[in-house]
């Protein structure tokens, strides 16, 4: 009988088990990390600066050796099978392109590495330019390109050997934010239709959310929760993910009450109390600024917050704003034009609520 674990490795395309990184003295880069890829998928590793991205993805590669755990690609073990038989592509934002070659030359290296008759090279390459919208540009070198066409470039030099799997680390982080917009969209179009495994490191809350068909939110080496977009950001498994994944606000609660009626009090004030609280005296309740309804007025005339306005700011199609709630500040988000509140100004009291099953809830 093959354990759960061991199950869903026979079935997944890429496995990492028990990745282990130790580069000297101190906590593990990466740490006893497990991760399951599927076919076709595009998965995010996401997180703060040093969390062991970089560590995974280059192991992944072949780049790094790692301290212990295994890399199994389709049941075969990849874990000390040298970087060029690993068939990946890699596009590294540190991968620079070689400033004396062309373009096409670029893209066609690692064929050449292959020693692939130069009739299937010509192919490769052009139909590879095409697929990153570059034909015609063969011809140029690196420095006669913008930098969102150095990304193609490098895209292109990534696919163009049919990779069994594609890794990205920061492939837009060069980028300007217009143009990052686009790539993104270009790299999710093109990952889809080629249908390429793809594992992407990012930092970027917004291009992992975005991009990805599932998340890995990583902390000092290991993973706090794998899911979708959608259940990393409504359902965050801990308040570490809570906080790094979109913004929250968050709010220093005791749970009073008993029994049938126990609820979370901030400050003195009862707010929206889901069901099922922890067996805890004290929370943090967590809520997401566009989850908030602001109403003019003193008087809560049900569960929320009572507070003072400190600040108003208008950022496009949103307005932000800051109320003080008894010394705990709140940001809330509103729609011009659509939500109540939006009169509300610097001084105004307001009344804040919010539908119960809104309030994430961790035990303090
Ligand atoms: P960033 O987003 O800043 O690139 P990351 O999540 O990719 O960060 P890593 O680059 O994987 O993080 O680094 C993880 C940890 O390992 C960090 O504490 C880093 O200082 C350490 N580290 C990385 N490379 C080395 C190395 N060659 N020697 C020693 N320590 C290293």
């Amino acid at each position: 009988m093959l354990s759960p674990s061991e199950a869903r490795t026979e079935s997944a395309y890429l496995s990492l088990r028990g990745l282990t990184k130790e580069y000297g003295a101190g906590p593990p880069a990466v740490d006893r990390l497990d991760l399951d890829v599927e076919q076709g998928e595009l998965m995010g590793l996401l997180g703060p600066s040093g969390c062991g991205k970089t560590t995974t993805l280059r192991m992944i590669a072949g780049l790094i050796e790692p301290t212990g755990g295994t890399i199994v690609h389709r049941r075969r073990d990849l874990t000390r099978v040298p970087t060029h038989q690993r068939h990946a592509g890699f596009m590294f934002q540190s991968y620079a392109l070689f400033p004396h070659m062309t373009v096409a030359r670029n893209v066609a290296f690692g064929l050449k590495l292959r020693r692939l008759p130069r009739g299937e090279i010509e192919r490769r390459v052009a139909d590879a330019l095409r697929l990153v919208k570059l034909e015609g540009l063969g011809a140029r070198r690196p420095s006669e390109l913008s930098g969102g066409q150095q990304q193609r470039v490098a895209l292109a030099r990534a696919l163009v050997i049919e990779p069994d799997f594609l890794l990205l680390d920061e492939p837009l982080s060069n980028l300007d934010a217009k143009l990052r917009e686009t790539m993104r969209n270009e790299i999710r179009d093109i990952q889809q239709r080629l249908g390429i495994t793809t594992v992407l490191v990012t930092h970027d809350q917004s291009e992992a959310l975005s991009l990805c068909d599932r998340i890995a939110v990583m902390r000092e080496g290991h993973i706090e929760q794998i899911g979708t977009p959608l259940e990393i950001y409504e359902r965050p498994a801990t308040r570490f993910v809570a906080g790094f994944v979109g913004r929250i606000n968050e709010l220093a609660c005791s749970i009073e009450g008993r029994d049938g009626d126990r609820r979370l009090v901030c400050d003195g004030q009862p707010i929206p109390t889901p069901p099922g609280l922890p067996a805890a005296a004290r929370a943090h309740a967590m809520v997401r600024p566009h989850h908030i309804r602001l109403r003019l007025g003193r008087a809560a005339d049900g569960p929320g917050l009572a507070g003072n306005v400190v600040r108003r700011t208008f950022v496009g199609d949103t307005l932000e704003i800051e109320v003080d709630c008894g010394g705990t500040p709140v940001s809330v988000e509103l729609r011009p034009g659509v939500d109540e509140g939006c009169t509300a100004e610097a001084g105004s009291h307001v009344v804040l609520s919010w539908p119960q099953e809104r309030t994430i809830v961790f035990a303090a």
